[in-house]
Order: C-alpha cells, then structure tokens, then sequence
C-alpha cells in the first residue's frame, strides 16, 4: 500500500516536471517525416527501419503517421494520462527532439496549448 503510494507520487512529481509524459498529443496529430539519412542501417542514422514508411526518396514517415492525425506506432500508453511515453525515445528522428513544449522565450508552445486543450488537459504555464 505505502509503496503503491511512493510510486502513485512519483510518478505525478515526474508528471509535473515533464508535461509531455501525461500528454502524447503531438505524437498521434502531426505528420513525423524526415530526411531518410536518420533511418538506422546502412543510411547510418538512428531512427529503427521497421517503424517507418518510405515517403518518396529522400524522406521517411513514422508509420502512423503518414496522412497526420494518425498515432505513431512508437507511442505507448493512453493519449493524456501519466505514463504516456516514446518507446523509442533515445533514436527518434529530428522533428520530434526539435518540437518542445515551451519556446525560447519560455512561453508555452501554441500548438501544445492547442492540442492539449483537445484532450481536455489544462494549458501549460509560462516558464519564468
Ligand atoms: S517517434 Fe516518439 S516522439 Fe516521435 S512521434 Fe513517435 S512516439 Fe512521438
């Protein structure tokens, strides 16, 4: 019970530090694409062959993704609850490190703010 507790805390204090693990939104809206030289194997990149679509010669797709408004197939766990996380998230491609949840200024991503609401989330704060 008191370990369950530890755990059930835990995890809201990660929650609350890092938004994006109770939220998922950008990973099942956007279209994930990127130049081709990411994909791991011969192309030398990172990102796993296997969840990826061939876009056109010099660009993949997160599978999932392709047409937007689709859930990559490298998200685990529930659109806005804790636990929602990238499976692959040490080799995902470019878009996905350069998409952050506040800007440079510390204001709060207008997109997040945007997708959040649609899942019901409150918005973010701005970043002091
Ligand atoms: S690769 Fe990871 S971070 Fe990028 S869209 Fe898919 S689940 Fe999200």
């Amino acid at each position: 019970m008191t370990d369950q507790a530890t755990e059930s805390e835990n995890a809201e204090a990660v929650t609350e530090s890092n938004p994006c693990l109770s939220c998922g939104a950008c990973c099942a809206h956007f279209r994930v694409s990127f130049y081709f030289g990411e994909l791991a194997g011969e192309m030398g990149g990172w990102v796993p062959v296997e969840l990826t679509s061939k876009v056109n010669d010099f660009r993949a797709a997160m599978k999932g993704t392709e047409a937007g408004h689709g859930r990559c197939v490298a998200l685990r766990g529930e659109l806005g609850k804790g636990g929602v996380s990238c499976s692959i998230y040490q080799n995902r491609p470019t878009p996905c490190r350069e998409f952050d949840a506040w800007l440079a200024d510390g204001t709060p991503n207008p997109d997040c703010q945007r997708l959040r609401a649609q899942l019901g989330l409150a918005p973010l704060p701005a970043l002091d």
